[in-house]
């Protein structure tokens, strides 16, 4: 068989349409698992062999790494390996390779640096400092949410190239614009663009300078783009822009697994591809190919609760398969060891570990999960992540923790200075210097050096003092009340707080409550040394097995666009997916993306999916747990139901989303200047509204005070106009 041959066998009718339709304007709308990346990595296959075109002459991005990295596997299968397939990548990508080229054209060096959200925090750290402020004032992610928005148009970039001052502005919004004005100071001093800037700087290149621009739209004979319905308007814009040339764009997506909204992402651009290009074609494909039917309908079953969508059905010619599966536990180590259980006995009948995927929502859920997959010795691997023990703030407590009952040298060195102490490295060398003289740890080093420190050296008595208090306290409190107080009187809490990194909080916080769980498992007997043991099993791990027969460990962001035969979504618990923050920042809009998410993950599947949750406190909102609104939605003859789910946890459930929707939906929205009168007497009239907070600012003309009262709040009505007039 030739190549060509060998590219186009196995395609259906509609996506032999897809592959072979090259020129001109062209979209293929389908639904998940539908062979939509099969058919543009065919199509690049086809462009190359059967077109005779370079794959320096195709652009072909996608949204994620792991997906370019997945497609450009996929073609070096179809059309070999000798080729440069670097132009198949994502957005980012491309527009590093445009500036490797071409950023010179603004003063820019070649060589320029690549800041990653890791950077952006080291230099906000720096900024916070200079300025002053704390995650008091904002988070680091407020902060970078309010960078973003100040580098959505393009002025920044103005400034920068004709040196001109940015502008900063009056409103409330100062002390944030500050903060963006340092922030883009320091990049510049360095050279360093963050990924805001690399699509900036490429467009502003090309908007400023027709040459470079030329160059790229005559270079790019062809261009695909993979999950289209992610990409944002620049995104969009600038593929749009390279096209105008040849003419020739392939578009491909699926509007239902659109996730990233909150970052940008419009949907519009694919569904409304038509009216931008009128003489495009458009393909749909509505037959899956990856997911048994049990799978499918579960999430076409899900899915059709948004209301923002266009309905479209797929259909499967695979068999059946098994049931889909959700269990109840009853505390969350239950969920993991049945994972855990579960991947066990499909190994058993001879499935590898590879074949399994287990996602959730948020990455503290991994704490639990990772926990049961290393009691029962099952290899695992946290894609796009890090391990929870290995995660800076939980090696930081536990190393506390550690020095406490072990008063070990690894663990010195680890806490000494965190929260900083100003002890620098010479003080701690001359520690160092002392214990081995002595032959005794760091910390009786230390301890021996106190008496001879100069009294600007307080922080280092005040240590020794700390850990000695908690050495006493240790025997008087539970565990989880010395980690509390260890948190809080080290500094430790304050630090992460100042730090601004909200995830750093939430780990901590998961960790504080499988302890807690832990002690009530034990009736409060749990001792620190016994805790210690226990979690040494997970913090020394032996990372030798095989790297690539592993379960892998991964939130549904990172799973978009790829399948495995067995899919866990854990954690599918209500305030985490949906995500309480989420919606309590962008309301019924987040609900309908949640939604997505979950038909994203179910829709990875192909051979069996199980949904799990369990019982226990929500960390964030400190109400009992239950399963997630979705679980409701889902017709009861979907799936079938392992562990016992308590018509009590049924009611409770139900009563509490009835009542979140009710607020969701409440058509309380006031505008500044209403006058609100309060359910136990008295009025009031909004001055302001600060969207970032989520409050009304109102003056209480009574007691002469003004107060933030929240968005949504029941216990206040409008008062009409008429009433006004006669109050006054
Ligand atoms: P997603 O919406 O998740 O991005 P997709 O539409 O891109 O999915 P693919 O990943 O291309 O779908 O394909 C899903 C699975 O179906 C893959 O394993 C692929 O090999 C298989 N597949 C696609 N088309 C066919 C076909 N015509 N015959 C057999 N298998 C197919
Ligand atoms: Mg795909």
């Amino acid at each position: 068989m030739n190549t060509i041959d060998k590219i186009l066998e196995n395609l259906n009718g509609q996506q032999l349409k897809a592959v072979t339709t090259t020129e001109g304007y062209v979209r293929v709308i389908a639904g998940a698992g539908s062979g939509k990346t099969k058919a543009l990595t065919s199509r690049y296959a086809y462009l190359v062999e059967g077109l005779g075109m370079d794959a320096s002459n195709i652009l072909c991005v996608t949204f994620t790494n792991k997906a370019a990295g997945e497609m450009r596997n996929r073609v070096k299968r179809i059309a070999g390996n000798e080729n440069d397939y670097s132009y198949i990548t994502t957005y980012h990508g491309f527009c590093v390779k445009v500036l490797r080229e071409d950023i010179n054209k603004i003063q820019y060096p070649r060589q320029f640096v690549i800041m990653d959200v890791e950077d952006q925090k080291t230099v906000l750290r720096d900024v916070y400092g200079e300025l002053g402020i704390t995650s008091k004032n904002f988070t680091f992610k407020q902060a970078i949410k309010h960078i973003e928005m100040r580098k959505s148009s393009l002025d920044y970039l103005e400034c920068i190239a004709e040196n001109k001052e940015i502008p900063i502005s009056n409103g409330a919004d100062y002390l944030l614009d500050k903060v963006f004005v340092k922030y883009l100071q320091k990049q510049q001093r360095n050279f360093a663009l963050d990924f805001s800037d690399l699509i900036n700087f490429t467009l502003y290149i090309f908007d400023n300078h027709a040459d470079v621009l030329e160059k790229w739209q005559n270079r790019m004979y062809y261009i695909q783009v993979d999950e289209t319905q992610d990409s944002s308007p620049k995104q969009f814009y600038l593929v749009d822009l390279l096209s105008r040339v040849h003419k020739n764009l392939f578009v491909v997506g699926d509007p239902d697994q659109t996730i990233y909204e909150w970052r940008g992402a419009k949907p519009e651009l694919l569904v409304d591809f038509d009216k931008q290009f009128p003489r495009a074609q458009t393909i749909v494909m509505n037959q899956n190919y990856s997911s048994t039917p049990n799978i499918l309908n579960l999430g076409n079953h899900i899915i059709k609760n948004n209301k923002i969508r266009i309905d479209k059905d797929m259909v499967t010619a695979n068999s059946p398969g098994v049931d889909a599966v959700h269990y109840h536990a009853k505390n969350d180590s239950e969920e993991g060891l049945w994972i855990a259980a579960e991947i066990k006995r499909l190994v058993k009948e001879n499935n590898k570990y590879s074949d399994f995927a287990i996602l959730y929502r948020a990455n503290h859920v991994s704490r639990v999960i990772e926990q049961s997959l290393i009691k029962e010795g099952i290899p695992y691997s946290v894609w796009g992540g890090i391990r929870f023990f290995e995660r800076r703030e939980i090696k930081d407590v536990l190393s506390y923790l550690r020095l406490v009952v072990f008063g070990d040298d690894l663990s010195f060195l680890r806490v000494i200075n965190t929260p900083s102490r100003g002890l620098g490295k010479m003080f701690i060398d001359d520690i160092k210097q002392i214990a081995t003289r002595c032959d005794i740890s760091l910390f009786e080093a230390l301890e021996k050096k106190l008496p001879t420190l100069p009294p600007g050296r307080r922080g280092a008595a005040k240590f020794v003092n700390l850990i000695k208090a908690f050495r006493k306290r240790k025997d008087e409190i539970s565990v989880s009340g010395l980690v509390k107080e260890i948190l809080d009187n080290t500094g430790l809490t304050a630090m992460y707080r100042a730090d601004g990194d909200e995830d750093r909080l939430d780990n901590i916080k998961e960790l504080q409550n499988s302890i807690i769980n832990l002690e009530n498992d034990d009736a409060g007997k749990l001792t620190l040394e016994n805790y210690l043991q226990e979690i040494a099993l997970y913090t020394d791990m032996d990372l030798d097995n095989d790297k690539n027969d592993r379960v892998k460990l991964m939130t549904i962001h990172t799973a978009k666009g790829l399948e495995f035969p067995y899919v866990f979504l854990c954690g599918f618990t209500d305030g985490v997916l949906p995500g309480y923050m989420s919606i309590k920042e962008r309301g019924e809009r987040a609900i309908e993306e949640e939604r997505r998410l979950t038909y994203v993950a179910i829709t990875r599947a192909e051979k069996a999916f199980y949904m799990t949750e369990s019982e226990g406190l929500n960390f964030r909102t400190g109400m009992s747990k239950h399963p997630s609104r979705f679980l409701f939605e889902i017709r009861e003859n979907l799936y079938v139901r392992q562990g016992i789910l308590p018509v009590e946890i049924i009611i409770q459930a139900k009563a509490q989303i009835h009542l979140e929707n009710e607020k969701l939906n409440s058509p309380q929205i006031y505008e500044v200047g209403d006058v609100v009168s309060f359910n136990i007497g008295g009025e009031g009239k909004i001055i302001a509204k600060d969207d970032r907070r989520r409050v009304y600012i109102i003056e209480l003309g009574k007691i002469n005070s003004v107060r933030p009262i929240r968005y949504g709040w029941q216990g206040m009505k409008k008062v009409e106009k008429q009433a006004m007039t006669n109050d006054q």
